[in-house]
Order: structure tokens, then C-alpha cells, then sequence
């Protein structure tokens, strides 16, 4: 089986809720996904996607997925697509980083790879746990009313996990502000259901500091990338009792085997498109496992086909360690595809179809933007 012909697609995802507000002053009104098809020799086809959170978030911009994708597909013509690690060795090979835009087709090479042997993606990267996975929702920055009023809507649909954003600039509010967001968004807590109170980096030490002096000591909560840098990470940990989770600051391998020589966290989150894709991904999960870190698998956003890739990932992780999983369909107004994955006592389960278990809606995707052919 080789690859024949890679086609690259690019949508708009308005997201859901009007506007997205994140630390710093950022908005994000709509995300800009670049979705690829494999085309193998036989016909079989593979579909992959990598949404950046906007160009501000992490360094990924989706003018840079495609401007990847053009120097890595043309060496990927003629290759074994279900040899998946070396696949990325020669993506690697043809770029160096940028996983961001390798994510898209490493993640459709794993969809030919189940759809060759009939079995979901779940199945290859190490066995379905069987469980139902929580979902985590994601509680943009403001009012802590409106806040609270959000963590009670998503709770009604369903979601287990609740991703608090803060990250007040003083002239916003600052730390007082934002320990009022928390403070409100845990008010009407429910047994069993997971918090993350994350400040995308949005605070320094002191910010943090206050900011936890503020709370009462039994509320229950993780808090995550609190800090843009690592420097500021170890400092706030070496004086702080609260959980940290590492977000932006864990990308890749090194960041991953960094975080666990310093101690700089107890947990990661996972993203798919930002650690390079499902086979880096996998490799993650397990150097975690090794390591006794929670991890909670999402993506920086995306549509149904992110979502995919998200769920069969997730889907491998013991339930000691697997914190949530984000379903990003929810993020976006758009449906690039179908996927049978419904969220049904307060989880969502992974699809029992070959490959990655969705069926692309071609007619929103449009002409393809980039073609490349053996
Ligand atoms: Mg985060």
C-alpha cells in the first residue's frame, strides 16, 4: 500500500459561542482548519485535520499547517501510509518541527492504517479501555456570573469536566477578578466532577500567588499553564500547593521528559495537533503513564475530524490517569464530518467503525487548496 495523492482542504469553524475570550486580552471568533485526504494506491482513504487556537495561542498559525503541508507531502508520495512511525521519521526528515502541520497527516495515515486491517484507531495504539471518557467544557474568560451560569449549562448537557479560564490583566480586575471566576464557577459543584482553572500562561507568580491567597483552601481544582514560561512554572510551583497541569509549555518529547527531570507539574494536556499527532501523541501518553502524570487528551480546537483523533486517543488511557477528553465538535458551528459518538452518561466513547470512524461531509469542505500527486 503506498500513498498516491494527498489533497489539502481549508475551513472556517465559527465558534459556538460568539466570542472566545482567553488571558491577555485575546479573542477568537473563528478557527481557521486545515483538513487533508490520503489517497492510498488501492483507493483507500484517509482524512486528517490540524486547527491551531488562532495564531495567538501557541507558535502554530494555519498559514503555517499549509505552508508545511506543501514541503512535507510531496515526500510522502509513494510511501507505506500504515508504517506510521516512519512516516513521521520522514516527515521529519522533510521539516524539521512544526508538528502542527505534520498532525494532519499522521492522523490520516493512523485512519488508512484501521480502515486496512477493519479496526478502529483505538484498537492499533493499544487496546480500547471500554470506558466512558468524560468531557471536559471550555469556560472562556469573563463574567463570574456568566460563568457560573456556562459550568451549569454544560453541566446540564452532560460534561463532567470544567476548563475555568483566567488570566485577568490588572486593568481587567486582576488576581481579585479572577478568584471571583473561580470562586463562582465551583459554587454549584457536582460529586464527581473535575476543575481546571487555566490561566494560558496569563499569569506571572505573583498574579498567581495573590490570586490563590484569595480562595478558600477546600476548593477542589487543578490549575493549569499558569505561567508563559518555565521559569516562572518552577517558581510558582516551589510555592504553591495547588495541582499543576502543563498545557502550552508541553508540546513535544523534550518538553515532556523536561517536565518530568524538574517536577514542573503533575499532569499534561494533551493536544494532538500541537504534539505533532496521534503516533507522537501515543508516545506522550505512555512516557506520562511512566511517570505518574494525569493527562487530559484534546486538541487545540477543530471539528469533527480533530475530534476523532481526540476520542481513539483517549480511548487508550487507563481511567487512573485520563482526567477528560475535550469534544471540540461543540467548539464550532461547522460539521465536516459525521462520527457516531454520542455523549451518553456523562461520557462519550470512542467509534467502533475502521480507521478513525468518520465520514467526511466533502460538499463544506470546498476545492481542495493544494494537490499533490506521485
Ligand atoms: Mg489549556
Amino acid at each position: 500500500m503506498k500513498i498516491a495523492r494527498i489533497e489539502v482542504y481549508q475551513v472556517d469553524l465559527p465558534y459556538s459561542g460568539g466570542v472566545y475570550l482567553l488571558s491577555g486580552g485575546r479573542e477568537y471568533r473563528s478557527f481557521d482548519a486545515s483538513i487533508v485526504r490520503v489517497v492510498t494506491d488501492d483507493g483507500t482513504e484517509g482524512w486528517g485535520e490540524s486547527t491551531p487556537f488562532g495564531a495567538t495561542y501557541i507558535a502554530a498559525h494555519a498559514l503555517g499547517v499549509r505552508a508545511g503541508l506543501s514541503e512535507i507531502a510531496p515526500h510522502m508520495l509513494g510511501r507505506d501510509p500504515r508504517q506510521v512511525d516512519r512516516i513521521n521519521d520522514a516527515m521529519d526528515q522533510a521539516l524539521c518541527g512544526h508538528g502542527h502541520a505534520k498532525a494532519a497527516l499522521d492522523i490520516a495515515c493512523w485512519d488508512i492504517f484501521g480502515k486496512s486491517v477493519n479496526l478502529p484507531v483505538c484498537e492499533l495504539m493499544g487496546g480500547s479501555t471500554n470506558l466512558r471518557m468524560p468531557t471536559i467544557s471550555s469556560i472562556y474568560a469573563g463574567d463570574p456570573d456568566a460563568m457560573r451560569a456556562r459550568v451549569a449549562e454544560h453541566r446540564a448537557r452532560g460534561y463532567r469536566g470544567h476548563s475555568i479560564k483566567v488570566g485577568a490583566l490588572d486593568s481587567e480586575g486582576g488576581p481579585a477578578l479572577d478568584a471571583e471566576r473561580i470562586r463562582a464557577s465551583l459554587a454549584d459543584r457536582c460529586p464527581g466532577e473535575y476543575f481546571i482553572v487555566d490561566a494560558n500562561g496569563g499569569l506571572l507568580p505573583e498574579t498567581a500567588l495573590r490570586m490563590l491567597r484569595l480562595l478558600p483552601q477546600d476548593l477542589d481544582f487543578v490549575l493549569e499553564a499558569p505561567c508563559a514560561t518555565w521559569r516562572e512554572t518552577l517558581s510558582l510551583r516551589r510555592r504553591c500547593d495547588v495541582p499543576i497541569i502543563l498545557d502550552e509549555l508541553a508540546q513535544q518529547d523534550e518538553d515532556i521528559t523536561r517536565l518530568i527531570a524538574l517536577e514542573a507539574a503533575d499532569g499534561v494536556g494533551l493536544k494532538i495537533s500541537k504534539a505533532g499527532g496521534l503516533t507522537a501523541g501515543r508516545r506522550h501518553r505512555d512516557i506520562c503513564l511512566a511517570a505518574g502524570l494525569t493527562i487530559s487528551v484534546q486538541d487545540t480546537v477543530g471539528s469533527t475530524i480533530a475530534f476523532a483523533g481526540i476520542v481513539h486517543l483517549g480511548q487508550t488511557v487507563p481511567e487512573r490517569a485520563l482526567r477528560c477528553v475535550l469534544d471540540c465538535r461543540d467548539m464550532v458551528t461547522l460539521e465536516t464530518a459525521t462520527i457516531h459518538a454520542p455523549i451518553k452518561d456523562g461520557g462519550v466513547m470512542a467509534p467502533k467503525a475502521p480507521g478513525l470512524g468518520v465520514t467526511v461531509n466533502r460538499d463544506v469542505l470546498g476545492p481542495p487548496v493544494g494537490v499533490y500527486e506521485a
